[in-house]
Protein backbone atom coordinates (compact mmCIF):
# COMPACT_ATOMS: atom_id res chain seq x y z
CA UNK A 1 0.00 0.00 0.00
CA UNK A 2 1.62 3.54 -0.88
CA UNK A 3 1.74 5.71 1.75
CA UNK A 4 2.79 9.08 0.45
CA UNK A 5 4.44 11.82 2.36
CA UNK A 6 2.95 13.96 0.05
CA UNK A 7 -0.92 14.62 -0.10
CA UNK A 8 -1.87 13.45 -3.76
CA UNK A 9 -4.24 15.82 -5.33
CA UNK A 10 -6.02 15.66 -8.40
CA UNK A 11 -3.84 17.38 -11.30
CA UNK A 12 -4.70 21.48 -12.06
CA UNK A 13 -6.61 21.49 -8.64
CA UNK A 14 -5.28 23.41 -5.55
CA UNK A 15 -5.56 21.37 -2.29
CA UNK A 16 -8.08 23.86 -0.95
CA UNK A 17 -10.40 23.88 -4.40
CA UNK A 18 -10.32 20.25 -3.61
CA UNK A 19 -11.20 20.31 -0.51
CA UNK A 20 -14.57 22.43 -1.72
CA UNK A 21 -14.85 19.69 -4.48
CA UNK A 22 -14.95 17.02 -1.17
CA UNK A 23 -17.23 19.16 0.42
CA UNK A 24 -19.57 19.21 -2.24
CA UNK A 25 -19.35 15.18 -3.09
CA UNK A 26 -20.16 14.42 0.40
CA UNK A 27 -23.02 16.38 0.48
CA UNK A 28 -24.64 14.31 -2.19
CA UNK A 29 -23.15 10.94 -1.24
CA UNK A 30 -23.26 11.73 2.67
CA UNK A 31 -19.79 11.63 4.19
CA UNK A 32 -19.06 7.88 5.23
CA UNK A 33 -19.56 7.49 0.91
CA UNK A 34 -16.80 9.99 0.22
CA UNK A 35 -13.07 9.21 1.08
CA UNK A 36 -10.81 12.28 1.54
CA UNK A 37 -7.53 10.56 0.90
CA UNK A 38 -7.47 7.35 -0.74
CA UNK A 39 -6.30 5.07 2.40
CA UNK A 40 -9.62 4.06 3.37
CA UNK A 41 -13.33 3.07 1.87
CA UNK A 42 -12.57 0.28 -0.81
CA UNK A 43 -14.25 -3.24 -0.34
CA UNK A 44 -11.19 -5.34 1.56
CA UNK A 45 -8.52 -6.59 -1.20
CA UNK A 46 -6.46 -9.60 -1.00
CA UNK A 47 -3.91 -8.91 1.73
CA UNK A 48 -6.25 -7.11 3.79
CA UNK A 49 -6.07 -3.54 2.56
CA UNK A 50 -8.88 -0.73 2.47
CA UNK A 51 -7.08 1.53 0.41
CA UNK A 52 -7.70 2.70 -3.11
CA UNK A 53 -4.65 1.62 -5.31
CA UNK A 54 -2.44 -0.25 -7.54
CA UNK A 55 -2.21 -2.70 -4.60
CA UNK A 56 0.87 -4.03 -6.64
CA UNK A 57 2.29 -0.89 -8.27
CA UNK A 58 5.01 -1.82 -10.70
CA UNK A 59 6.78 1.34 -10.91
CA UNK A 60 6.81 4.31 -8.62
CA UNK A 61 4.33 3.15 -5.76
CA UNK A 62 2.34 6.55 -5.98
CA UNK A 63 2.25 6.58 -9.87
CA UNK A 64 -1.69 5.39 -9.83
CA UNK A 65 -2.58 6.77 -6.55
CA UNK A 66 -6.04 8.24 -6.43
CA UNK A 67 -6.70 11.13 -4.37
CA UNK A 68 -9.90 10.03 -3.06
CA UNK A 69 -13.10 8.34 -3.68
CA UNK A 70 -16.78 8.71 -3.77
CA UNK A 71 -19.14 6.40 -3.31
CA UNK A 72 -22.62 6.75 -4.91
CA UNK A 73 -25.80 4.48 -4.20
CA UNK A 74 -28.33 5.73 -7.37
CA UNK A 75 -28.23 6.95 -10.90
CA UNK A 76 -29.12 10.40 -9.43
CA UNK A 77 -26.35 10.87 -7.11
CA UNK A 78 -23.84 9.61 -9.87
CA UNK A 79 -25.65 12.02 -12.45
CA UNK A 80 -24.82 15.13 -9.34
CA UNK A 81 -21.15 13.87 -9.00
CA UNK A 82 -20.54 14.29 -12.87
CA UNK A 83 -22.30 17.81 -12.53
CA UNK A 84 -19.78 19.03 -9.73
CA UNK A 85 -16.76 16.73 -11.78
CA UNK A 86 -17.36 18.73 -15.18
CA UNK A 87 -17.31 22.02 -12.99
CA UNK A 88 -14.09 21.42 -11.36
CA UNK A 89 -12.42 19.58 -14.38
CA UNK A 90 -12.23 16.65 -11.54
CA UNK A 91 -10.89 13.31 -13.09
CA UNK A 92 -12.64 10.62 -11.97
CA UNK A 93 -12.31 6.79 -12.41
CA UNK A 94 -15.10 4.34 -12.39
CA UNK A 95 -15.04 0.78 -10.84
CA UNK A 96 -17.67 -1.28 -9.95
CA UNK A 97 -15.98 -3.50 -7.23
CA UNK A 98 -12.34 -2.39 -7.64
CA UNK A 99 -11.59 -5.75 -7.56
CA UNK A 100 -9.44 -5.67 -10.92
CA UNK A 101 -6.69 -7.34 -9.44
CA UNK A 102 -3.92 -8.00 -12.30
CA UNK A 103 -5.03 -5.44 -13.85
CA UNK A 104 -4.48 -2.11 -11.86
CA UNK A 105 -6.84 -2.71 -9.12
CA UNK A 106 -8.85 0.27 -8.06
CA UNK A 107 -5.94 2.64 -9.13
CA UNK A 108 -6.45 4.97 -11.95
CA UNK A 109 -4.20 5.90 -14.89
CA UNK A 110 -3.92 9.78 -13.76
CA UNK A 111 -2.84 9.87 -10.59
CA UNK A 112 -4.83 12.03 -8.10
CA UNK A 113 -8.29 10.97 -9.69
CA UNK A 114 -11.14 10.72 -7.25
CA UNK A 115 -12.03 6.74 -7.45
CA UNK A 116 -15.94 6.72 -8.51
CA UNK A 117 -16.56 3.40 -6.82
CA UNK A 118 -19.99 2.06 -7.66
CA UNK A 119 -20.13 -1.05 -4.69
CA UNK A 120 -22.82 0.31 -3.07
CA UNK A 121 -25.47 0.15 -6.43
CA UNK A 122 -25.89 -3.74 -5.49
CA UNK A 123 -29.38 -4.45 -6.46
CA UNK A 124 -30.31 -7.37 -8.77
CA UNK A 125 -33.20 -5.87 -10.72
CA UNK A 126 -34.72 -9.44 -12.20
CA UNK A 127 -33.43 -12.39 -12.72
CA UNK A 128 -35.71 -14.37 -15.27
CA UNK A 129 -35.28 -18.62 -14.38
CA UNK A 130 -37.18 -19.75 -17.68
CA UNK A 131 -35.25 -17.33 -20.32
CA UNK A 132 -31.98 -17.82 -18.03
CA UNK A 133 -31.00 -13.87 -17.57
CA UNK A 134 -30.54 -11.27 -15.04
CA UNK A 135 -30.19 -7.91 -14.87
CA UNK A 136 -28.04 -6.38 -11.97
CA UNK A 137 -26.14 -3.10 -10.81
CA UNK A 138 -22.03 -2.58 -10.75
CA UNK A 139 -22.11 -3.71 -6.78
CA UNK A 140 -23.72 -7.00 -7.42
CA UNK A 141 -20.83 -9.87 -6.93
CA UNK A 142 -20.52 -13.12 -8.44
CA UNK A 143 -21.48 -14.44 -5.02
CA UNK A 144 -24.63 -11.75 -4.48
CA UNK A 145 -25.96 -13.54 -7.95
CA UNK A 146 -25.61 -17.22 -7.05
CA UNK A 147 -26.77 -16.76 -3.48
CA UNK A 148 -29.77 -14.86 -4.65
CA UNK A 149 -30.11 -17.93 -7.22
CA UNK A 150 -29.38 -20.62 -4.53
CA UNK A 151 -32.21 -19.18 -1.91
CA UNK A 152 -34.76 -19.45 -4.52
CA UNK A 153 -34.06 -22.56 -5.84
CA UNK A 154 -33.74 -21.89 -9.57
CA UNK A 155 -32.40 -24.03 -12.02
CA UNK A 156 -29.76 -21.76 -13.11
CA UNK A 157 -25.94 -21.87 -12.97
CA UNK A 158 -24.94 -18.26 -13.50
CA UNK A 159 -20.88 -17.77 -14.43
CA UNK A 160 -18.17 -16.91 -12.13
CA UNK A 161 -14.36 -15.98 -12.57
CA UNK A 162 -11.89 -17.80 -10.67
CA UNK A 163 -12.50 -15.19 -7.33
CA UNK A 164 -16.31 -14.61 -7.14
CA UNK A 165 -15.79 -11.59 -4.99
CA UNK A 166 -15.69 -9.45 -8.57
CA UNK A 167 -18.72 -7.35 -9.92
CA UNK A 168 -20.41 -8.76 -12.85
CA UNK A 169 -20.75 -5.57 -14.47
CA UNK A 170 -17.40 -4.78 -13.86
CA UNK A 171 -15.67 -7.99 -15.54
CA UNK A 172 -17.83 -8.05 -18.24
CA UNK A 173 -16.92 -5.02 -19.24
CA UNK A 174 -13.37 -5.03 -18.89
CA UNK A 175 -14.19 -8.60 -21.20
CA UNK A 176 -13.47 -11.13 -18.48
CA UNK A 177 -14.50 -15.02 -18.03
CA UNK A 178 -15.85 -17.26 -16.35
CA UNK A 179 -16.04 -20.93 -16.94
CA UNK A 180 -19.32 -21.97 -17.43
CA UNK A 181 -21.19 -22.46 -21.28
CA UNK A 182 -22.12 -18.74 -20.87
CA UNK A 183 -18.99 -17.60 -19.77
CA UNK A 184 -17.48 -15.23 -22.17
CA UNK A 185 -19.20 -12.46 -20.51
CA UNK A 186 -19.37 -9.68 -23.02
CA UNK A 187 -21.03 -12.11 -25.50
CA UNK A 188 -23.64 -12.87 -22.87
CA UNK A 189 -24.01 -9.43 -21.80
CA UNK A 190 -27.77 -7.62 -23.22
CA UNK A 191 -28.75 -4.63 -22.57
CA UNK A 192 -26.97 -1.99 -20.89
CA UNK A 193 -27.83 1.29 -18.94
CA UNK A 194 -25.23 4.23 -19.07
CA UNK A 195 -24.82 7.70 -17.36
CA UNK A 196 -22.71 9.54 -20.52
CA UNK A 197 -20.24 12.45 -19.04
CA UNK A 198 -23.19 15.05 -19.61
CA UNK A 199 -25.14 13.32 -17.18
CA UNK A 200 -27.60 12.40 -19.16
CA UNK A 201 -28.90 8.22 -19.31
CA UNK A 202 -28.70 6.36 -22.07
CA UNK A 203 -30.17 2.65 -22.59
CA UNK A 204 -28.95 0.08 -25.16
CA UNK A 205 -30.90 -2.45 -27.64
CA UNK A 206 -33.98 -2.77 -26.48
CA UNK A 207 -33.81 -0.69 -23.44
CA UNK A 208 -34.19 2.15 -26.42
CA UNK A 209 -37.80 1.08 -26.78
CA UNK A 210 -39.84 2.98 -23.66
CA UNK A 211 -41.68 -0.79 -22.05
CA UNK A 212 -39.98 -3.42 -24.10
CA UNK A 213 -40.18 -6.49 -22.35
CA UNK A 214 -37.30 -7.52 -24.88
CA UNK A 215 -34.12 -5.26 -23.08
CA UNK A 216 -32.34 -8.60 -21.96
CA UNK A 217 -33.32 -10.99 -24.75
CA UNK A 218 -32.43 -9.04 -27.72
CA UNK A 219 -28.68 -7.28 -27.85
CA UNK A 220 -29.51 -5.60 -31.79
CA UNK A 221 -32.10 -3.26 -30.86
CA UNK A 222 -32.73 -0.91 -34.18
CA UNK A 223 -30.13 0.57 -36.26
CA UNK A 224 -26.05 1.19 -34.84
CA UNK A 225 -25.32 -0.98 -31.82
CA UNK A 226 -23.54 1.28 -28.67
CA UNK A 227 -22.60 -1.46 -26.25
CA UNK A 228 -19.23 -1.99 -27.45
CA UNK A 229 -18.30 1.71 -26.73
CA UNK A 230 -18.77 0.80 -23.75
CA UNK A 231 -16.11 -2.11 -23.06
CA UNK A 232 -12.41 -1.41 -21.64
CA UNK A 233 -13.67 2.13 -21.95
CA UNK A 234 -13.78 5.65 -21.07
CA UNK A 235 -17.27 6.75 -22.75
CA UNK A 236 -19.96 6.13 -19.92
CA UNK A 237 -20.47 4.98 -16.30
CA UNK A 238 -22.57 1.83 -16.70
CA UNK A 239 -25.14 1.64 -14.47
CA UNK A 240 -27.09 -2.24 -15.34
CA UNK A 241 -26.56 -4.91 -17.86
CA UNK A 242 -28.69 -7.45 -18.49
CA UNK A 243 -26.43 -11.45 -18.47
CA UNK A 244 -27.74 -14.42 -20.09
CA UNK A 245 -26.84 -17.58 -17.86
CA UNK A 246 -26.56 -21.15 -18.00
CA UNK A 247 -29.57 -23.44 -17.66
CA UNK A 248 -28.58 -25.92 -15.06
CA UNK A 249 -27.94 -28.61 -16.74
CA UNK A 250 -29.43 -32.62 -15.81
CA UNK A 251 -26.10 -33.82 -16.47
CA UNK A 252 -22.61 -32.67 -16.22
CA UNK A 253 -19.30 -34.10 -16.74
CA UNK A 254 -16.08 -32.42 -14.94
CA UNK A 255 -13.20 -33.32 -17.58
CA UNK A 256 -9.57 -33.52 -17.78
CA UNK A 257 -6.82 -34.52 -20.85
CA UNK A 258 -3.58 -34.98 -19.96
CA UNK A 259 -0.58 -34.87 -23.17
CA UNK A 260 2.83 -35.53 -22.11
CA UNK A 261 5.12 -33.17 -23.97
CA UNK A 262 5.68 -29.55 -23.86
CA UNK A 263 5.61 -29.77 -27.88
CA UNK A 264 2.23 -31.15 -27.73
CA UNK A 265 0.66 -27.94 -26.85
CA UNK A 266 -0.05 -27.15 -30.22
CA UNK A 267 -1.51 -30.22 -31.06
CA UNK A 268 -3.94 -30.19 -27.82
CA UNK A 269 -5.22 -26.81 -28.67
CA UNK A 270 -6.52 -27.24 -32.00
CA UNK A 271 -8.33 -30.38 -30.96
CA UNK A 272 -9.51 -28.65 -28.08
CA UNK A 273 -10.78 -25.65 -30.01
CA UNK A 274 -12.33 -27.57 -32.43
CA UNK A 275 -14.56 -29.44 -30.33
CA UNK A 276 -15.63 -25.88 -28.52
CA UNK A 277 -16.59 -24.72 -32.31
CA UNK A 278 -18.66 -28.18 -32.84
CA UNK A 279 -20.75 -27.91 -29.56
CA UNK A 280 -19.25 -31.42 -28.29
CA UNK A 281 -17.71 -29.47 -25.51
CA UNK A 282 -19.57 -26.33 -24.03
CA UNK A 283 -17.58 -24.22 -21.93
CA UNK A 284 -13.63 -23.20 -22.94
CA UNK A 285 -10.96 -25.26 -21.66
CA UNK A 286 -8.15 -23.98 -19.41
CA UNK A 287 -4.93 -25.77 -19.33
CA UNK A 288 -1.91 -25.75 -17.18
CA UNK A 289 1.90 -26.31 -17.60
CA UNK A 290 3.36 -28.41 -14.65
CA UNK A 291 4.40 -25.69 -12.38
CA UNK A 292 0.30 -24.13 -12.55
CA UNK A 293 -0.50 -28.11 -12.03
CA UNK A 294 2.03 -28.63 -8.95
CA UNK A 295 0.02 -25.25 -7.12
CA UNK A 296 -3.65 -27.12 -7.52
CA UNK A 297 -2.14 -30.35 -5.97
CA UNK A 298 -2.83 -31.63 -2.01
CA UNK A 299 0.34 -32.58 -1.51
CA UNK A 300 2.38 -29.90 0.43
CA UNK A 301 5.89 -31.67 -0.88
CA UNK A 302 4.82 -31.16 -4.39
CA UNK A 303 3.60 -27.52 -3.50
CA UNK A 304 7.03 -27.03 -2.29
CA UNK A 305 9.28 -28.13 -4.37
CA UNK A 306 7.27 -25.14 -6.96
CA UNK A 307 7.26 -22.59 -4.70
CA UNK A 308 10.45 -23.20 -2.96
CA UNK A 309 12.76 -21.66 -5.18
CA UNK A 310 10.59 -18.39 -5.73
CA UNK A 311 10.20 -17.76 -1.71
CA UNK A 312 14.06 -18.13 -1.60
CA UNK A 313 14.49 -14.91 -4.29
CA UNK A 314 14.67 -18.11 -7.46
CA UNK A 315 12.42 -19.67 -10.00
CA UNK A 316 10.87 -23.35 -10.40
CA UNK A 317 13.21 -24.20 -13.94
CA UNK A 318 11.40 -25.52 -16.56
CA UNK A 319 13.60 -28.82 -16.16
CA UNK A 320 12.99 -29.23 -12.88
CA UNK A 321 9.04 -28.99 -13.46
CA UNK A 322 8.85 -31.27 -16.61
CA UNK A 323 10.60 -33.94 -14.15
CA UNK A 324 8.63 -33.35 -11.24
CA UNK A 325 5.06 -34.07 -14.00
CA UNK A 326 6.99 -37.28 -14.86
CA UNK A 327 7.45 -38.08 -11.30
CA UNK A 328 3.66 -37.31 -10.62
CA UNK A 329 1.82 -39.47 -13.44
CA UNK A 330 1.25 -35.90 -15.05
CA UNK A 331 1.09 -34.16 -18.47
CA UNK A 332 3.54 -31.61 -19.29
CA UNK A 333 -0.39 -29.99 -20.15
CA UNK A 334 -3.24 -30.31 -18.44
CA UNK A 335 -7.05 -29.56 -20.24
CA UNK A 336 -9.78 -28.91 -17.97
CA UNK A 337 -13.05 -28.22 -19.36
CA UNK A 338 -16.15 -29.60 -19.31
CA UNK A 339 -19.83 -31.52 -20.92
CA UNK A 340 -22.96 -30.09 -20.15
CA UNK A 341 -26.37 -31.89 -21.55
CA UNK A 342 -30.04 -32.48 -20.58
CA UNK A 343 -29.73 -36.25 -20.78
CA UNK A 344 -26.92 -39.11 -19.97
CA UNK A 345 -27.10 -40.15 -23.31
CA UNK A 346 -26.21 -36.88 -24.19
CA UNK A 347 -22.51 -36.46 -22.40
CA UNK A 348 -21.71 -39.69 -23.03
CA UNK A 349 -21.81 -39.26 -26.77
CA UNK A 350 -20.18 -36.01 -26.22
CA UNK A 351 -17.65 -37.76 -24.37
CA UNK A 352 -16.92 -40.99 -26.43
CA UNK A 353 -16.15 -38.26 -29.19
CA UNK A 354 -13.35 -36.41 -27.12
CA UNK A 355 -11.58 -39.35 -26.30
CA UNK A 356 -11.65 -40.51 -29.87
CA UNK A 357 -10.31 -37.04 -31.01
CA UNK A 358 -7.51 -36.79 -28.33
CA UNK A 359 -6.45 -40.36 -29.39
CA UNK A 360 -4.52 -38.76 -32.25
CA UNK A 361 -1.77 -37.25 -29.51
CA UNK A 362 0.66 -40.22 -28.53
CA UNK A 363 0.51 -40.36 -25.02
CA UNK A 364 -2.82 -38.18 -24.34
CA UNK A 365 -5.07 -39.56 -20.97
CA UNK A 366 -8.63 -38.36 -20.45
CA UNK A 367 -10.33 -38.74 -17.15
CA UNK A 368 -13.85 -37.42 -16.60
CA UNK A 369 -16.37 -37.62 -13.04
CA UNK A 370 -19.48 -37.76 -13.83
CA UNK A 371 -22.95 -36.23 -12.75
CA UNK A 372 -26.68 -37.29 -13.38
CA UNK A 373 -29.45 -35.96 -11.77
CA UNK A 374 -30.92 -39.66 -10.62
CA UNK A 375 -34.65 -37.92 -11.29
CA UNK A 376 -34.13 -36.27 -14.61
CA UNK A 377 -34.51 -32.95 -12.62
CA UNK A 378 -31.58 -30.22 -12.78
CA UNK A 379 -28.41 -30.79 -11.21
CA UNK A 380 -27.90 -27.75 -8.37
CA UNK A 381 -24.40 -26.83 -8.41
CA UNK A 382 -24.54 -26.60 -4.72
CA UNK A 383 -24.91 -30.45 -4.76
CA UNK A 384 -22.09 -31.18 -6.57
CA UNK A 385 -17.97 -31.30 -5.78
CA UNK A 386 -16.79 -27.71 -5.95
CA UNK A 387 -13.82 -28.63 -8.57
CA UNK A 388 -10.81 -26.72 -9.34
CA UNK A 389 -11.92 -24.87 -11.62
CA UNK A 390 -15.68 -22.98 -11.07
CA UNK A 391 -17.33 -25.31 -14.20
CA UNK A 392 -20.56 -24.98 -12.35
CA UNK A 393 -20.54 -21.62 -11.44
CA UNK A 394 -19.72 -22.16 -7.72
CA UNK A 395 -17.93 -19.28 -6.75
CA UNK A 396 -15.34 -19.42 -4.63
CA UNK A 397 -11.74 -17.06 -3.74
CA UNK A 398 -9.50 -19.77 -3.47
CA UNK A 399 -7.51 -18.09 -6.51
CA UNK A 400 -6.40 -15.61 -4.42
CA UNK A 401 -3.75 -16.75 -2.61
CA UNK A 402 -1.46 -17.54 -5.61
CA UNK A 403 -0.13 -13.85 -5.51
CA UNK A 404 1.82 -14.96 -2.09
CA UNK A 405 3.39 -18.00 -3.50
CA UNK A 406 7.16 -16.22 -3.71
CA UNK A 407 6.42 -14.08 -0.27
CA UNK A 408 3.95 -12.25 1.54
CA UNK A 409 2.24 -8.81 -0.13
CA UNK A 410 3.11 -10.31 -3.15
CA UNK A 411 1.23 -9.78 -6.50
CA UNK A 412 0.85 -10.78 -9.79
CA UNK A 413 0.58 -9.04 -13.68
CA UNK A 414 -1.13 -11.24 -16.09
CA UNK A 415 0.13 -10.96 -19.68
CA UNK A 416 -2.91 -11.80 -22.00
CA UNK A 417 -2.16 -12.27 -25.52
CA UNK A 418 -4.57 -13.52 -28.35
CA UNK A 419 -3.88 -16.20 -30.48
CA UNK A 420 -5.80 -17.89 -33.53
CA UNK A 421 -6.58 -21.77 -31.50
CA UNK A 422 -4.84 -23.25 -34.80
CA UNK A 423 -1.82 -24.21 -32.23
CA UNK A 424 1.02 -23.37 -34.32
CA UNK A 425 1.51 -19.38 -33.51
CA UNK A 426 0.88 -20.13 -29.69
CA UNK A 427 3.33 -23.18 -29.56
CA UNK A 428 5.88 -20.82 -31.43
CA UNK A 429 5.68 -18.39 -28.81
CA UNK A 430 5.87 -20.51 -25.90
CA UNK A 431 9.01 -21.91 -27.27
CA UNK A 432 10.36 -18.41 -27.18
CA UNK A 433 9.03 -16.78 -23.88
CA UNK A 434 9.87 -19.66 -21.46
CA UNK A 435 13.25 -18.78 -21.96
CA UNK A 436 12.66 -15.15 -21.40
CA UNK A 437 10.76 -15.98 -18.35
CA UNK A 438 13.47 -17.75 -16.62
CA UNK A 439 16.02 -15.64 -17.86
CA UNK A 440 14.25 -12.46 -16.18
CA UNK A 441 14.28 -15.31 -12.56
CA UNK A 442 10.06 -15.55 -12.59
CA UNK A 443 8.44 -19.42 -11.98
CA UNK A 444 6.72 -19.72 -15.63
CA UNK A 445 3.02 -19.67 -14.76
CA UNK A 446 1.25 -20.52 -17.65
CA UNK A 447 -2.84 -20.24 -17.32
CA UNK A 448 -3.75 -20.65 -21.36
CA UNK A 449 -7.80 -19.98 -22.13
CA UNK A 450 -9.12 -21.57 -25.07
CA UNK A 451 -12.50 -20.79 -26.91
CA UNK A 452 -13.36 -21.77 -29.97
CA UNK A 453 -12.18 -19.24 -32.19
CA UNK A 454 -9.45 -17.76 -30.00
CA UNK A 455 -6.90 -18.42 -27.18
CA UNK A 456 -5.74 -16.00 -24.35
CA UNK A 457 -2.54 -17.17 -23.68
CA UNK A 458 -2.24 -15.98 -20.08
CA UNK A 459 1.12 -15.96 -18.49
CA UNK A 460 1.19 -14.96 -14.94
CA UNK A 461 4.39 -13.19 -13.57
CA UNK A 462 3.98 -13.29 -9.67
CA UNK A 463 6.29 -10.87 -7.97
CA UNK A 464 6.97 -9.40 -4.38
CA UNK A 465 7.85 -6.00 -4.13
CA UNK A 466 10.93 -6.40 -4.64
CA UNK A 467 10.38 -7.85 -7.69
CA UNK A 468 8.31 -5.70 -8.98
CA UNK A 469 10.98 -3.77 -11.23
CA UNK A 470 11.84 -6.76 -12.90
CA UNK A 471 7.95 -7.94 -13.47
CA UNK A 472 7.43 -4.70 -15.17
CA UNK A 473 10.65 -5.39 -17.21
CA UNK A 474 9.76 -8.76 -18.50
CA UNK A 475 6.16 -7.64 -18.81
CA UNK A 476 7.88 -4.73 -21.60
CA UNK A 477 10.07 -7.80 -23.20
CA UNK A 478 6.73 -9.86 -23.47
CA UNK A 479 5.11 -6.79 -25.24
CA UNK A 480 8.01 -6.04 -27.72
CA UNK A 481 8.69 -10.05 -28.48
CA UNK A 482 4.99 -10.81 -29.15
CA UNK A 483 4.00 -7.95 -31.12
CA UNK A 484 7.63 -7.91 -33.20
CA UNK A 485 7.78 -11.52 -33.81
CA UNK A 486 4.38 -13.04 -33.80
CA UNK A 487 1.71 -9.71 -34.23
CA UNK A 488 0.13 -10.19 -31.36
CA UNK A 489 -0.87 -7.98 -28.70
CA UNK A 490 -3.34 -8.83 -25.41
CA UNK A 491 -6.93 -8.46 -25.24
CA UNK A 492 -7.04 -6.70 -21.57
CA UNK A 493 -3.98 -4.78 -20.14
CA UNK A 494 -2.86 -3.45 -16.93
CA UNK A 495 -3.21 0.79 -16.00
CA UNK A 496 -0.03 0.73 -16.76
CA UNK A 497 0.48 -0.56 -20.12
CA UNK A 498 -2.71 0.55 -21.53
CA UNK A 499 -0.73 3.48 -23.91
CA UNK A 500 1.44 0.92 -24.85
CA UNK A 501 -0.74 -1.68 -25.98
CA UNK A 502 -3.15 0.86 -27.65
CA UNK A 503 -0.02 1.76 -30.17
CA UNK A 504 -0.26 -2.19 -30.97
CA UNK A 505 -3.85 -1.73 -32.75
CA UNK A 506 -1.94 0.55 -35.12
CA UNK A 507 -3.80 -0.68 -38.82
CA UNK A 508 -4.42 2.41 -40.86
CA UNK A 509 -2.32 4.80 -39.68
CA UNK A 510 -4.02 4.37 -36.27
CA UNK A 511 -7.68 5.27 -37.76
CA UNK A 512 -9.09 2.86 -34.80
CA UNK A 513 -7.43 4.96 -32.11
CA UNK A 514 -8.03 8.46 -33.67
CA UNK A 515 -12.07 7.55 -33.94
CA UNK A 516 -12.15 6.69 -30.29
CA UNK A 517 -10.28 9.67 -29.28
CA UNK A 518 -12.82 11.82 -31.45
CA UNK A 519 -16.26 9.90 -29.83
CA UNK A 520 -14.07 10.60 -26.02
CA UNK A 521 -13.63 14.33 -26.72
CA UNK A 522 -17.60 14.53 -28.41
CA UNK A 523 -19.10 12.16 -25.20
CA UNK A 524 -16.30 13.75 -22.38
CA UNK A 525 -15.07 17.43 -23.64
CA UNK A 526 -13.83 17.79 -20.08
CA UNK A 527 -12.03 14.81 -20.15
CA UNK A 528 -13.41 14.03 -16.53
CA UNK A 529 -14.38 9.81 -17.08
CA UNK A 530 -10.74 7.60 -16.67
CA UNK A 531 -8.84 9.26 -18.88
CA UNK A 532 -6.33 6.91 -20.69
CA UNK A 533 -8.37 3.69 -20.24
CA UNK A 534 -6.96 1.36 -23.24
CA UNK A 535 -5.24 4.38 -24.40
CA UNK A 536 -8.16 6.64 -24.54
CA UNK A 537 -7.68 10.29 -23.86
CA UNK A 538 -9.14 13.56 -23.81
CA UNK A 539 -6.16 15.33 -24.42
CA UNK A 540 -5.04 18.25 -23.25
CA UNK A 541 -1.93 19.85 -22.59
CA UNK A 542 -2.20 20.94 -19.37
CA UNK A 543 -3.18 17.47 -18.10
CA UNK A 544 -0.38 15.40 -19.94
CA UNK A 545 2.02 17.80 -18.51
CA UNK A 546 0.99 17.79 -14.93
CA UNK A 547 0.96 14.15 -14.70
CA UNK A 548 4.41 13.54 -16.85
CA UNK A 549 2.69 12.27 -19.59
CA UNK A 550 4.94 13.25 -22.55
CA UNK A 551 4.04 10.12 -25.17
CA UNK A 552 0.18 11.81 -25.68
C1 LIG B 1 -6.01 -14.89 -8.62
C2 LIG B 1 -6.82 -14.15 -9.64
C3 LIG B 1 -7.64 -14.83 -10.51
C4 LIG B 1 -8.39 -14.14 -11.46
N1 LIG B 1 -9.19 -14.87 -12.30
C5 LIG B 1 -9.90 -14.24 -13.25
C6 LIG B 1 -10.74 -14.98 -14.13
O1 LIG B 1 -10.89 -16.19 -14.01
N2 LIG B 1 -11.41 -14.30 -15.09
C7 LIG B 1 -11.30 -12.94 -15.23
O2 LIG B 1 -11.93 -12.37 -16.13
N3 LIG B 1 -10.52 -12.23 -14.39
C8 LIG B 1 -9.83 -12.82 -13.41
N4 LIG B 1 -9.06 -12.08 -12.55
C9 LIG B 1 -8.98 -10.61 -12.71
C10 LIG B 1 -9.99 -9.81 -11.84
O3 LIG B 1 -9.84 -10.15 -10.49
C11 LIG B 1 -11.45 -10.03 -12.21
O4 LIG B 1 -11.67 -9.78 -13.57
C12 LIG B 1 -12.42 -9.18 -11.37
O5 LIG B 1 -13.72 -9.69 -11.51
C13 LIG B 1 -12.42 -7.71 -11.78
O6 LIG B 1 -12.82 -6.92 -10.69
P1 LIG B 1 -14.22 -6.18 -10.62
O7 LIG B 1 -15.23 -7.11 -11.20
O8 LIG B 1 -14.45 -5.67 -9.25
O9 LIG B 1 -13.97 -5.05 -11.67
P2 LIG B 1 -13.72 -3.49 -11.46
O10 LIG B 1 -12.38 -3.27 -10.89
O11 LIG B 1 -14.87 -2.89 -10.79
O12 LIG B 1 -13.77 -3.07 -12.98
C14 LIG B 1 -12.82 -3.44 -13.93
C15 LIG B 1 -12.63 -2.27 -14.90
O13 LIG B 1 -13.82 -2.11 -15.68
C16 LIG B 1 -14.16 -0.72 -15.81
N5 LIG B 1 -15.46 -0.51 -15.14
C17 LIG B 1 -15.87 -1.15 -14.02
N6 LIG B 1 -17.12 -0.79 -13.72
C18 LIG B 1 -17.50 0.12 -14.64
C19 LIG B 1 -18.71 0.83 -14.85
N7 LIG B 1 -19.75 0.65 -14.05
N8 LIG B 1 -18.78 1.68 -15.89
C20 LIG B 1 -17.72 1.84 -16.72
N9 LIG B 1 -16.55 1.17 -16.58
C21 LIG B 1 -16.44 0.31 -15.55
C22 LIG B 1 -13.06 0.06 -15.14
O14 LIG B 1 -12.12 0.46 -16.11
C23 LIG B 1 -12.42 -0.93 -14.20
O15 LIG B 1 -11.05 -0.68 -14.00
C24 LIG B 1 -8.31 -12.73 -11.55
C25 LIG B 1 -7.48 -12.04 -10.66
C26 LIG B 1 -6.76 -12.73 -9.69
C27 LIG B 1 -5.93 -11.95 -8.72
Amino acid sequence: MAQPTKRILPPLLEESTFDKVLDKLSEIVGEPNASRNHLYGNLEGPQGQNCYDDLWPLGNPTDHTPSGAVRPKTVNEIQRVLQIANEYKLPLWTVSRGRNLGYGGSGAIVPGSVILDLHRMNKIIEVNEELAYAIVEPGVSFFDLYEYIQDRGYRLWPSCPALGWGSIVGNTLDRGFGYTPNGEHAEQQCGMEVVLATGEVLRTGMGALSGSPMWALYKGGYGPSVDGLFYQSNLGVVTKIGIHLTPAPACFMDCVVSVPNEEDIGALVRIMSALEREGIVQNHASIANPYRQALSSEDPLVIGRAVGPGIKGGYATNADMTKLAKEQGWGYWKAHFAIYGASGAFIDACWTIVQERFAAIPGAAATAERHEHKLGGRLNAADLPMGEIPHTGYPRLTAKDFVDIRGAKGGHIAFSPLFPPDGKQLQEWFARIRPLVEKAGFDLFSDFHIFGRYIIGIVLVVYTPAEAARAKSLFDELLKDGVERSSVSEYRTHIHFMDEVRRHYDWGNGILHRTLGSIKKTLDPNGILSQGKSGIWTSSRPLTEAIGNTRL
